[in-house]
């Protein structure tokens, strides 16, 4: 979910919970990846017969492609994640992630805030 839309429908911090848990699932999925890699490692040297190996090179194929997508995934989210948090700090008064939309320029992906503490307005990148 951008950042604008997360922020128009869930608030700041809900978005950044959303974000890390969805990253977290994905690396959960590198490291369910990682297990069947191995096993499917293991598993060629146990078959003799070519189909099986055929079927285990798969399993092995697949399994390194999809947890190398989801290691990708995992780190762009969290990324994207820790990069807005880290401006989420009101520059005048030092709140943290208390601020509301005020406008979404989609053309520079700079959003504008207000913070609900002091009214001070600055730019978020997304
Ligand atoms: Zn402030």
């Amino acid at each position: 979910m951008q950042l604008v839309d997360g922020i128009r429908r869930l608030g700041f911090r809900k978005w950044y919970e959303r974000e890390l848990l969805e990253s977290h699932a994905h690396l959960a999925l590198t490291i369910l990846c990682a297990l069947a890699l191995l096993g499917a490692m293991e598993a060629t040297q146990v078959f003799s017969d070519w189909a099986d190996q055929l079927v285990d090179a798969l399993a092995v194929l697949a399994s390194a492609a999809i947890g190398l997508w989801a290691l990708r995934r995992y780190l762009a989210l969290l990324m994207h994640a820790e990069h807005a948090a880290n401006q989420a700090d009101c520059p005048h008064c030092g709140a943290y992630a208390r601020f509301t939309l005020v406008e979404a320029r989609p053309a520079s992906r700079d959003i504008t805030v207000c913070c609900r503490n002091c009214a001070h307005q600055w730019s978020i990148e997304d």
